[in-house]
């Protein structure tokens, strides 16, 4: 299987050649998927005793697979939260992929560590965190929420047994009724329970609200988590507030900033982020909107300590790794064996640097204030919120799901945009998500536009 013959020298050509040719797409095939029966009839049988061979297997996925994908680069994807990776980044990925390094321990994986670790203290940086903050890049912004959550109450456990207080018959934390619903999953993971306080009339989630939660909900609460940057909507919550109450009451604060977050690297947004500062955890996701590849989302703790005390594993055969005093990513989060995942954004902000990213992400932002506007000035079309980032959501007057359901599928199957409705107060609306420098007003206009067509 090993063997380098000229058959495996071909493959490594023509694999490198579709890989260009990806890469060259400007901008890729949205594609779209197809059905299971579709799939069997034309992928068929790929996996047997003897093999297919890599060139048919390639020429399988290029030719029927790839195309059932979408590409979420693709500057109209504009549903969920999308994907823009630099070509940096996508590059960098290849070699990781290429260099079979291993991410979990300093022993191991010293070099890569150190550069996941530089990217690691920038970003605390950039939130306002010590030099002494650090953390571990994980598969995604669920698994960062779960492992953050997870050291937070390790750590309420761990003070009540040092000052000899009993344990609650019931461990609780508080988020925003509009939180991600990675907070809901945790809770049932861990066996806690999920407390969801009222956001304000603009879906901030602020510190009174907090405060009635916290003495409404009795013994056991240990962590609060404010959203920088909800999914549906782009609204991050009032930190400051949100931290004073934490602190007060000395409960960990948790911010899941996994789409929004990057946010902060913009000059004219930052302000929003007050309060940031203050967490003793926080998550933001480089493949939302950090420009990196999947799957990527920075865990990054106050203390980090507390991240190593609830996460480190131990067995006989780990005991050389973790009694060796090294920085071993896999001790902060609910993981072991882990992907060196941050150093394709190490690799692009190395090579385009800090700069480019604050512009990257303004001109979102500043995109998506314009669309909004011409949303306002549409008499057929409603503005649902005023937007803080990058995310967009609106109404089409007279319009019920089937109708956006229709106009999404229509889109999509013309290759032009993927824009699937989503809804807000049992209201169905359409919402563009932009995280991609690559898409333009031009394009939202025509997107605006197509929904008046005649179907
Ligand atoms: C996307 C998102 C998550 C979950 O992140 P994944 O990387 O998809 O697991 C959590 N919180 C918020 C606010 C999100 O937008």
């Amino acid at each position: 299987m090993h063997e380098v013959n000229d058959d495996s020298i071909k493959l490594r050509e023509e694999v490198f050649a579709y890989a260009r040719k990806r890469l060259e797409y400007d901008p890729a095939p949205l594609d779209g998927p197809q059905s299971p029966a579709w799939l069997k009839e034309n992928a068929g049988q790929t996996i047997s005793e003897s093999g297919i061979g890599g060139h048919k297997a390639l020429e399988i996925f290029s030719e029927i697979l790839a195309p059932a994908t979408i590409s979420t680069d693709h500057p109209n994807y504009l549903s969920f939260i999308p994907s823009a990776p630099t070509e940096a980044s996508k590059l960098f990925d290849l070699i990781v992929s290429a260099s079979a390094i291993y991410g979990g321990s300093w022993m191991e994986g010293a070099g890569a560590v150190y550069a996941e670790n530089e990217v690691l203290a920038w970003l605390a940086s950039e939130v306002g965190l010590p030099e002494t903050a650090g953390g571990v890049f994980v598969q995604g912004g669920t698994l960062g929420n779960l492992s953050a959550l997870v050291a937070a109450r390790h750590s309420a456990a761990k003070k009540r047994t040092d000052a000899g207080i009993a344990q609650p018959t019931k461990w609780k934390f508080i988020c925003s009724a509009e939180a991600h619903s990675s907070l809901k999953s945790a809770a049932a993971v861990m066996d806690v329970e999920i407390i969801k306080a009222q956001v304000d009339a603009n879906g901030h989630l602020r510190g009174d609200s907090v405060a009635a939660a916290l003495s409404e909900a009795g013994d056991g609460v240990f962590a609060i988590v404010a959203t920088a940057g909800t999914t549906n909507f782009g609204i991050v919550d009032k930190l400051d507030e949100i931290a004073a109450v934490a602190n007060q009451n000395k409960i960990w604060f948790h911010v899941d900033g996994a789409y929004g977050l990057a946010g902060i690297l913009s000059p004219e947004s930052r302000h929003l982020f007050a309060g940031v500062e203050k967490a003793d955890s926080f998550i933001v996701d480089p493949h939302k909107w950090l420009f990196a590849p999947f799957d990527a989302c920075a865990l990054i703790y106050r203390e980090p300590k507390l991240g190593h005390d609830a996460h480190t594993q131990h067995g006989e055969y780990l005991d050389t790794l973790t009694d060796s005093g090294d920085w071993n990513p896999s001790d902060y989060a609910y993981n072991l064996t882990r992907r060196p995942r941050g150093l394709p954004l190490w690799f692009s902000l190395a090579t385009h640097g800090v700069a480019a990213y604050r512009e990257g992400v303004r001109k979102n932002i500043s995109l998506a204030r314009q669309i909004a506007d011409e949303i306002k000035r549409r008499p057929d079309l409603e503005l649902v919120r005023e937007p803080e980032l990058s995310v967009v959501v609106f109404t089409k007057h007279g319009w019920n799901l089937a109708k956006y359901d229709a106009w999404s599928a229509k889109l999509l199957a013309r290759g032009e945009a993927f824009v699937v409705p989503s809804s807000h107060l049992g209201k169905p609306n359409a919402r563009f998500a932009i995280v991609n420098p690559r898409t333009d007003l031009n394009a939202l206009i025509a997107i605006l536009d197509s929904m008046n067509e005649e179907s």
